[in-house]
């Protein structure tokens, strides 16, 4: 028997819309950019959702697996519509050129671009037309705006059930178990979503703790139940602007649309209820600074600034945090991770290592978070920003910041990169000589996803409240298409 084929391709891209920057073509093939051998190559041993792939297709012997054009970018700004067209493109073309059982499709959920807050649906539209009636699977990121119209064109879906995101391989996994079963007449998909009407800051979403937490145990408790194929709760992205914007609950049932409904539906009211557990009010930097001193015990003190983290849309840019660090007289061996300033970086490379000089950090792009400030700087170390994840959050992904650099300034050491990606990974800072756990404070532009790596070895974690454009103050913002009642 011939055996059946299962295309693959993957666009993922979370936008926050009140960024002020654009993201082009150049930032998807700066980070992923590839298919066929390539893409195995790329992905091979990876967290990632098209790692999860690889990792099954050997248990699918009478199936051919077929990697159609696959990429992402970092979080950032709204995407430019050529990029979105010219990637849609891709795969598409990739879709058009034989004829397939099965399309599984690895999306973020929160894309937008500057003319279209719902690319990915979109995209699913597209999809749909060009294959007909063949099943199609797609998973998402957990901060995903799901709707109705986009289930609607799917025959099989999951997303992650961790926060920070260490299992996107296994999203890929129930995915496309689903979808396979699908196809080989072992399941009959039924898929649900229920809406919750507010948009929730992902501050207190982790998943280990608090109402996510609490959330997720619940829809464990529905996944046991009998005829259940799968639950995912999505929290959205908070700063995503989308007519689907808000937590959504997405359902799988076997064959029985009423069931997955009222699971959906079940737990879209579970997580309304706990809507005030995640607004939380976080320190100001100076307050956060003091008690992160203060703290005892072992391991680096931390303190996160996320309304600038990459990860969120931040810009590495704003200067709330690195000006109180400085007022606060902080430790010998203070380490602030980052500023994005290319000219900087490529001037400090000129200098080469050893060489003082007077600069200014952050407050390049957008000055209304924060002013630039002044430092006496000395060049210490220069790198090509490439590394290999070692922590769990996309554990062995090859990472590329850009050539960057570590100044010192006083007792801070900082670095600077050429690209803007959040500092998730401890080889981020081995790369620049840095053992994280023997350093005294560590001040770092990032959220929950950090913690995957670094809340073992922190002695304490605290968040702290700052100008930017992901600031935990959602009253700040102004939404144009998510529904008026919602914000
Ligand atoms: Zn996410």
């Amino acid at each position: 028997m011939a055996k059946r084929r299962l295309a693959i391709a993957r666009l993922w891209y979370e936008a926050n819309s009140f960024s002020p920057l654009r993201t082009n073509l150049a930032a998807f093939q700066a980070r992923e950019w590839v298919s066929g051998e390539a893409a195995r190559a790329f992905y091979a041993g990876t967290a990632t959702e098209i790692g999860g792939v690889l990792a099954v297709e050997p248990d699918h012997p009478d199936w051919e697996f077929h990697y159609l054009h696959c990429t992402a970018a970092p979080p950032g700004g709204l995407v430019e519509p050529a990029a979105f067209t010219s990637i849609s493109q891709r795969i598409l073309a990739g879709l058009n050129e034989r004829k397939w059982d099965a399309v599984y499709l690895s999306l973020h959920g929160a894309m937008a671009t500057i003319d279209n807050p719902t690319p990915e649906l979109h995209l699913l539209k597209s999809v749909r037309s060009m294959i007909g009636a063949v099943p199609l699977g797609a998973s998402f990121d957990l901060h995903a705006h799901l709707s109705a119209e986009m289930a609607a064109l799917l025959d099989a879906t999951s997303g992650y059930h961790t926060y920070p995101h260490i299992d996107m391989d296994a999203a890929a996994k129930r995915t496309l178990a689903l979808l396979i079963a699908k196809v080989e007449r072992r399941a009959r998909p039924a898929i649900a979503v229920a809406k919750v009407p507010a948009i929730m800051p992902s501050f207190n979403m982790r998943t280990a703790d608090g109402p996510m937490a609490e959330l997720q145990e619940l829809a464990g408790l529905w996944r046991r139940q009998r005829g259940m194929l799968d639950v995912t709760i999505y929290g959205g992205f908070a700063y995503g602007d989308s007519p689907f914007a808000g937590p959504s609950v997405v359902a799988v049932a076997e064959k029985d649309q009423k069931l997955a409904q009222r699971c959906a539906n079940a737990l879209a009211a579970e997580f309304l209820k706990r809507k005030q557990q995640f607004h939380v009010r976080l320190p100001r930097a100076a307050d956060g600074l003091l008690q992160a001193m203060k703290a005892e015990g072992e391991g680096p003190a931390i303190v996160l600034d996320p309304a600038d983290n990459p990860l969120s849309g931040g810009i590495g840019d704003t200067s709330g945090l690195f000006q109180a660090l400085l007022d606060s007289k902080p430790p010998a061996g203070t380490v602030f991770a980052f500023f994005w300033d290319p000219p900087l970086v490529d001037m400090c490379h000129q200098l080469g290592a050893g060489v003082s000089f007077e600069a200014k950090l952050g407050g390049r792009i957008a000055p209304d978070f924060g002013a630039p400030v002044p430092i006496k700087a000395k060049v210490l170390k220069l790198t090509d920003g490439k590394f290999r994840n070692e922590g769990p959050y996309e554990h062995n992904l090859a990472v590329d910041v850009g050539r960057t650099v570590l100044l010192e300034a006083g007792n801070v050491r900082v670095i600077v990169t050429e690209g803007c990606q959040t500092p998730n990974d401890p080889a981020y800072f081995r790369l620049h000589g840095i053992d994280p756990k023997s350093v005294p404070l560590l001040c770092v532009k990032a959220k929950n996803h950090f913690r995957a790596a670094f809340a073992d070895m922190a002695r304490c974690l605290i968040d702290v409240d700052c100008p930017g454009p992901a600031s935990a103050g959602l009253f700040h913002y102004k939404f144009n298409h998510a529904p008026q009642h919602i914000w």
